[in-house]
This record gives C-alpha cells, sequence and structure tokens, in this order.
C-alpha cells in the first residue's frame, strides 16, 4: 500500500539497489561526467535511510519529505537538488493512498525534476526514464490494471528510457560539455532514476 510503511520500504529498496549499484553509476558518470554519481547517491541514500530509522514517520507525505530534505542535504552536485525536488513535490502532491494518488504524486515530481533543472525528454537526463514511467504507469493505471502490475510496466519503461539515451547527446548537466562525445554512453542519471522505479514495482508490489 501507499502508505508511510509502504514508501519507506520503497526509498529503502532504492538505497539498497544505489549501494549495490554504486560502481557501475559512478562507472557511467566518468565516462560522460566527474565519476561522482554512485558516491553522490549512496552518501545520500544512506543518510535517508538512517534518518528515516532515526525518527520513523507515521505521515506518508512525511516520510517523502524526509527523503528531500536529506538528499539535498547530503548529495549536492546536480542530482541532489533534482532528486530533492521530485521527492519534495511528490510530497506536497500526495492527497490519499491509493495507486491514483502515488501515480499523481510521482507525476508532480517528475513535473518538479523538469521545470528546476530546465530539461525535456531527449536531453540525456534522469527525465528519460522518469517521463516514459509515468507515462507507463498512468496509461496502465488507466486500463484498470493494479498497482504492482502498473509499476512492473513502469519499471520496464524506465528501463527502456534509460538504455535510449545511449546514442543520444547530452544538452543539460556535465555532460553537455562533452558534446557529441557524449553520445555512445547510458546517462548517469537516467540509470539511477530506473532504479528508483525499479525499487518501486519490488517494493510497493
Ligand atoms: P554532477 O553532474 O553535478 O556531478 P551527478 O553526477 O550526481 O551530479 O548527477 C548527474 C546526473 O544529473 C546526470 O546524469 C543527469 O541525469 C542529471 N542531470 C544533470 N543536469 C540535469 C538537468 N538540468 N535536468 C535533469 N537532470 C539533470
Ligand atoms: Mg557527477
Ligand atoms: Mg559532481
Amino acid at each position: 500500500a501507499v502508505d508511510a510503511a509502504g514508501l519507506t520500504a520503497w526509498v529503502t529498496e532504492f538505497a539498497r539497489l544505489v549501494h549495490e549499484q554504486r560502481d557501475e553509476l559512478t562507472r557511467l558518470d566518468a565516462a560522460i561526467g566527474d565519476a561522482d554519481h554512485g558516491a553522490n547517491l549512496d552518501r545520500g541514500m544512506t543518510a535517508v535511510v538512517a534518518a528515516l530509522e532515526g525518527g520513523p514517520a507515521d505521515d506518508a507525505a512525511a516520510v517523502l519529505k524526509t527523503v528531500a530534505t536529506t538528499l539535498i542535504k547530503t548529495v549536492g552536485g546536480a542530482s541532489g537538488p533534482l532528486y530533492g525536488t521530485f521527492f519534495l513535490r511528490a510530497a506536497g502532491a500526495l492527497d490519499g493512498g491509493d495507486a491514483s494518488a502515488f501515480a499523481a504524486a510521482v507525476r508532480a515530481g517528475l513535473d518538479g525534476v523538469a521545470a528546476r533543472g530546465k530539461a525535456e525528454p531527449g536531453d540525456k537526463t534522469m527525465l528519460d526514464a522518469l517521463t516514459p514511467a509515468c507515462d507507463a504507469l498512468d496509461a496502465a493505471l488507466a486500463e484498470g490494471r493494479d498497482l504492482p502490475d502498473a509499476l512492473r510496466a513502469a519499471a520496464e519503461a524506465a528501463a527502456g528510457g534509460r538504455d535510449a539515451t545511449v546514442p543520444l547527446v547530452a544538452r543539460k548537466g556535465r555532460a553537455s560539455y562533452l558534446g557529441e562525445r557524449s553520445a555512445g554512453h547510458a546517462d548517469p542519471g537516467a540509470t539511477s532514476a530506473a532504479l528508483l522505479v525499479q525499487a518501486a514495482a519490488t517494493a510497493l508490489a
């Protein structure tokens, strides 16, 4: 369910995946950035898990808000404020504990990332995983599929979006400084964002 415990399970699973994939995220950022994305997110999500363990929130929106403020405080770089914005906007939009409330919250988070980073799909950023994931989630729920099934569709869409960043030339963030040389590698932020959606499919099932 999309309650405080479910959302805590989601971000805890995301933290686990980020820790497990830390070296891969760093390797991707070494290719087209400054080789810190794995370390940045692992540091941030480790702090998130500690914050949630330290003061368990019984309110679902409060869980997301704790994630946001902790990431903004601890991650730095481009991805800290952007992931922070995602969770802060999602917290503000969360209104209820059902599948459609969750879908609306993550859509608000996505819109927040796009506004804050002034990026759009195709710019080779985390939006390239998050946007197809939100679209797939909405479409699956509109077809009447249940949340676990819809989240599996969203995770597949996120992975597809991540893979589709490989040939793209980056137009935002550090990778954009490389121009054409940014093509040929998956975007680190799209790769971590696909883990975020995968974690939802695992933990909110
Ligand atoms: P930094 O680039 O400051 O070292 P990270 O390495 O932690 O920060 O994160 C890099 C990721 O941030 C990129 O792979 C990209 O997905 C994402 N990113 C960078 N700039 C933007 C932006 N303007 N909008 C959306 N995502 C962005
Ligand atoms: Mg970096
Ligand atoms: Mg950096």
